[in-house]
């Protein structure tokens, strides 16, 4: 039987956890079972690993303080954390629906032009495109790192407010942390204990805490040899691609917020973790059923909107054409993909546009 995670490429949606993430954790699932929030010693061993966790974050970041850590459910809620407390602001057409759907309730506004005022929301990558972006120049700048951190060379300089997930890097679901320079957090979203210096209220999730910290940790040490990596299976894709007609990768061009922030990446590249193709006359979703069947896990676009048969706002953004916008899927690359099982998903790609083009989409 062959190891799953090696037919998994959809690493953007969430990836498998690192053995050795799941063997720091496991002591603080059993017997460390202390409240980081208690005085007595189980407590105080809890908040030591807590602690430890909050530097490993801070140090794979380029945060000057760990007090500049709060950590979180996830990506989504330090998103919503700090669109609260900017209400009116600015967001990039781009980001992620946690962001994107807080546009009307919070009074937020989008467009192509990056105001240089006030507050701003500007991801890093695009969990769709691969996309990668730069710093804008606003007052304060909020920056959406989800598919950056502990896959690309980030940091925080020029931004205010950093947000990230833990799964998305080989850590724990459930578990994320906001970023804030000066430890100027926004107002609680949250009110209840006096957890994270009255930050976030909420008993602490200790072993998810000590995962992200282990894996954070290990994603940061391996991060330069898992970027070559992922660019050597990003051209294996290409290659056995190479054959068809009619398809394209997107991500790379037809994005003026690229221009205007420019990419950090050398050259102006998408991410090589996030492959996201076009290919003209199939519906992308067909293309991940028949994928599926084959043994082989991709994606449609983003995972929380790939149930939906909506156009990705994130794509009609970028001004795709809907004929091509339709036959869109991603690939996602993570440390468990290896050439060989990625050369055999490429040619299983290429024979299924093949046939369900012969059938007609
Ligand atoms: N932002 C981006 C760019 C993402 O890719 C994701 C996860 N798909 C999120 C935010 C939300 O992360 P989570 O679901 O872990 O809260």
């Amino acid at each position: 039987m062959s190891d799953p995670r090696e037919r998994y490429f959809d690493n953007a949606a969430t990836t498998p956890l690192d053995p050795r993430v799941l063997e720091a954790m496991l002591p603080w699932l059993s017997e460390d079972f202390g409240n980081a929030n208690s005085i007595h010693s189980p407590g105080l061993h809890a908040y030591a690993a807590v602690e430890r966790a909050r530097e490993k974050v801070a140090a794979a970041i380029g945060a000057e303080d760990p007090s500049e850590i709060v950590f979180t459910s996830g990506a989504t809620e330090a998103n919503n954390w700090v669109l609260a407390a900017f209400p009116g602001g600015w967001v990039s057409p781009v980001e992620h629906s946690s962001i994107w759907e807080q546009i009307g309730p919070r009074g937020l506004s989008s467009g192509h032009e990056i105001p240089e005022t006030g507050f701003v929301s500007m991801m890093a990558v695009n969990n769709e495109t691969g996309g990668v972006y730069g710093r804008p120049r606003a007052e304060k700048v909020h920056v959406d790192a989800t598919q950056a951190i502990g896959k690309l060379p980030f940091s925080v300089e020029g931004a205010d407010f950093v947000s990230f997930s833990a799964h998305k890097f080989h850590g724990p679901k459930g578990v994320g942390a906001l970023f804030a320079r000066g430890a100027e957090f926004p107002a609680p979203l949250l009110f209840g204990g006096e957890q994270e210096s009255g930050y976030r209220a909420g008993t602490l999730n200790v072993p998810a805490i000590v995962g992200m910290g282990e894996a954070i940790e290990i994603a940061h040490s391996v991060c330069e040899g898992s970027m070559t990596r992922a660019m050597a299976l990003e051209d294996a894709v290409r290659e056995e691609l190479e054959p068809l007609s009619d398809w394209h990768r997107n991500g790379n061009g037809m994005d003026p917020l690229r221009d205007a922030t420019g990419g950090f990446s050398p050259g102006n590249l998408p991410s090589p973790f996030i492959v996201s193709l076009s290919f003209l006359g199939i519906e992308g979703e067909t293309l991940v059923v028949e994928m599926d069947r084959r043994g082989y896990a991709i994606s449609s676009g983003a995972a929380c909107s790939s149930r939906s048969t909506e156009p990705s706002h994130v794509l009609t953004a970028l001004g795709y054409p809907s004929e091509w916008l339709r036959g869109t899927i991603r690939i996602s690359f993570g440390r468990f993909n290896g050439v060989d099982e990625t050369v055999e998903m490429a040619r299983t790609l290429r024979e299924c546009v093949r046939s369900l083009r012969r059938l007609g989409g």
